[in-house]
């Protein structure tokens, strides 16, 4: 499983907040970014818990 943040992301900082081993702040902290990698077994859930919370629907999987 390996998620990407869309343009659409708003900058609430909820995905960060709940799973902050898959999402941090991009480079000028205004929207998420995923990691660049496949998300670890062990934060599939909470990975999933963001995408489902995101209050705009900006996290997909790749
Ligand atoms: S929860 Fe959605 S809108 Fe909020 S920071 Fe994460 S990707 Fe952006």
């Amino acid at each position: 499983m390996k998620l990407v943040v869309s343009e659409d992301c708003i900058g609430c900082g909820a995905c960060i907040d709940t799973c902050p081993e898959v999402f941090d702040w991009n480079e000028d902290g205004t929207m998420a970014k995923a990691i660049d990698a496949d998300v670890p077994d062990a934060n599939t859930d909470a990975a999933t818990q963001a995408m489902s919370d995101c209050p705009v629907g900006a996290i997909s999987e790749e």
